[in-house]
């Protein structure tokens, strides 16, 4: 997150250079600002029969379905945001995950750290955020998953790798 004005006072910042990182000062009440992105969990999750579950949230696309996503909140493990998240957004009871990859989202500075979480099939969750839920076949994932400006659809392919390479459950 870049910031241009000190979030305590209002004050224009100023470029610093500590140990080997560029940051920004407050002249006036001299908090520094690290050039540090925003943290956000993005959660392929995967049911007891491999089915995969996609969420339609229409602010994001109208005919595309993403992955289950969400920033971190302070006081929590990452594994801890996964589970949160998941059931959140879907009602979903993380059983076990797993970390797959990362990755860079320029537009909005995020760093989403790339989960798969596993669960037993229940009932879905009635969230205010999510418009629309359902169980895909892993090939039918292709077809409709968001790949326009949304790292869904390159975190469904780094999963789908690893749960070639693994399997999962075990
Ligand atoms: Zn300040």
């Amino acid at each position: 997150m870049v910031f241009k004005y000190c979030a305590e006072c209002g004050h224009k910042l100023d470029e610093i250079r500590l140990g080997d990182d560029d940051c920004k000062i407050c002249p006036s009440c001299k908090r520094i600002y690290g050039n540090n992105p925003l943290p956000v969990v993005e959660v392929l999750v995967v049911n007891e029969l491999n089915e995969i579950l996609l969420l339609k949230q229409d602010y994001i696309s109208k005919d595309k379905w993403t992955v289950v996503s969400g920033y971190m909140v302070n006081g929590e493990t990452i594994e801890e945001a996964v589970a949160r998240e998941v059931k959140e957004e879907t009602g979903q009871t993380v059983t076990k995950c797993q970390y797959v990859s990362s990755y860079y989202f320029e537009p909005k500075q995020l760093i989403m750290i790339g989960f798969i979480a596993y669960v037993n099939k229940s009932d879905f969750a009635d969230s205010d955020e999510v418009d629309d839920l359902k169980w895909y076949k892993v090939h039918e994932v292709e077809s409709v998953i968001a790949r326009e400006n949304n790292c869904s659809g390159m975190h469904f392919d780094m999963c789908k790798k690893y749960l070639q390479e693994n399997d999962g459950r075990e």
